[in-house]
């Protein structure tokens, strides 16, 4: 049913979202963007941050460009006067280490950019002048994209909040708020890390539900959450709200967050004002921040709310014909330092779609700003745990073991409730559409290490 719906939607909307930079015939001189497996073919072209790998301080970060197997320099190349006739913004933005002016910029002047870098990548005559801006993605280390402004986390999977709820209230999983207003929670900003850092497993306050009191030491329940993360463009002053029918044009571009949870200090800590630190020790995301003009074909309709479920709030209403779902397939691997040792790969934990969502970002963002919060550029907004309806679509071990009641095997026959020391966990996402090019978000990936002594 929601698959049908999506699919009757995609010629109509790759006609009306789409430009040259779409087209399956574009193809681009960097042979490895032309590979059926990549990720980063030149219909994508998503943005991050990078340094050259044992590149002397002084030459610091640059943004880059990913195509293929090889980073593009954007700002050598604004350098080298190859994105002369854009505006003088774009020009000062593509110099920076981060993309967070490039994110204040005017919708027109990022297309502008985009259909620049897909023509500089495309036409062979452009090879000579462009090739010294390339440098083999093994070669750089990507750094954080954005300097993140605020950083807020939503609850917009109602199989992710009834899962939840239906292991603290068996008989009354959702609360009579979901289905009208976005939740989320304050997350902390200086705790975002790119995907590759490791994460040291957080002391803190817990208490078992037998014990007569609280504790303080190493987390015992330390799980992952698969989000997709929304990177702000543009600025709303304070005391204007972004009204739902503007609030697409505040999507820079998404990446994969994955909300690093520890469950025993949550359940300690989060009544009456919700979570703090059991969330604020890591949050990690993917390098790469997908535009959305890249994911314009994947956009499609939200899923169908039910004769029982409330029409949303006029504010929260998107217009009739409106795509703000994102059609994404999602998954998480782990690999626990036993598999590695043992030569194995990373299996997979769960799969879903980010298609499923109940709230999409275009409602988050009219919400979160509903109230005159302003929202500037390189703010993440992440979308909460992304879980479909089967036990191999949840998103977070909270959902997958029942807190740990019900564990899984991994190869090897170790067995995990939560995450242990040495596990690595990655999270992937690719966008697929007949007649369309597919692309994809590259990976967020985390390592856990010990709690320290
Ligand atoms: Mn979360």
């Amino acid at each position: 049913m929601r698959r049908a719906q999506c699919e009757e939607s995609v010629e109509e909307s790759v006609q009306q979202q789409t430009d040259g930079t779409h087209s399956t015939k574009l193809i681009s001189w960097v042979e490895s963007a032309n590979s059926d497996h990549t990720d980063f073919p030149i219909q994508n072209l998503p943005y991050g941050s990078f340094r050259r790998r044992g590149a002397k301080q002084a030459e610091g970060a640059a943004i880059g460009v990913a195509i293929g197997e090889c980073v593009l320099d954007v700002g050598s190349l604004a350098t080298a006067g190859l994105l002369s006739g854009l505006s003088a913004a774009t020009e000062r933005a593509a110099r920076l280490p981060v993309l967070n002016r490039l994110a204040a910029l005017s919708k027109s002047e990022r297309v502008a950019l985009r259909a620049r870098i897909s023509r500089l990548l495309s036409d062979a005559g452009e090879r000579a002048v462009v090739e010294p801006h390339l440098h083999p993605m093994e070669e750089v280390e990507m750094l954080l994209p954005f300097e993140v402004g605020d950083y807020t986390d939503f609850y917009a999977s109602i199989e992710h909040a009834t899962n939840v709820g239906s292991l603290f209230r068996p008989d009354n999983p959702l609360l009579p708020n979901y289905r009208w207003v976005p939740i989320g929670y304050h997350g902390r900003a200086s705790s975002v890390i790119v995907s590759g850092t490791d994460v040291r497993r957080p002391l803190g306050q817990r208490k078992a539900p037998d014990a007569e009191a609280p504790s303080f030491g190493p987390c015992r329940m330390l799980d992952y959450e698969l989000e997709v993360g929304c990177w702000i463009a543009g600025a709303n002053p304070l005391g204007e709200p972004t009204p739902i029918a503007e609030a697409e044009d505040r999507i820079f571009g998404l990446s994969l967050v994955n909300d690093w949870s520890a469950r025993d200090i949550q359940a300690w800590e989060y009544q009456p004002l919700g979570p703090f630190l059991a969330k604020s020790f890591a949050t990690t995301t993917s390098p790469w921040v997908v535009t959305a003009e890249a994911l314009a074909p994947f956009r499609c309709a939200m899923r169908q709310r039910g004769e029982d479920e409330p029409e949303p709030l006029e504010y929260l209403s998107h217009a009739d014909g409106a795509r703000p779902a994102f059609d994404i397939e999602l998954e998480v691997l782990i690999s626990s330092r036993a598999m590695r040792e043992a030569g194995g790969d990373p299996v997979r934990l769960s799969a879903t779609n980010f298609r499923h969502m109940y709230w999409s970002f275009g409602q988050m963002i009219a919400h979160h700003s509903s109230n005159g919060c302003d929202l500037r550029p390189g703010d993440l907004l992440a979308s909460g745990t992304v879980s479909g309806e089967s036990r191999d679509q949840f998103g977070a071990l909270l959902e997958i073991t029942r807190r740990g009641a019900e564990p899984i095997e991994l190869p090897g026959g170790e067995t995990r409730a939560m995450l242990e020391d040495g596990d690595e966990i990655t999270l992937r996402g690719r966008c697929r559409r007949e007649g369309v090019r597919s692309i994809g978000f590259g990976s967020a990936r985390g390592t856990v290490l010990p709690a320290r002594a």
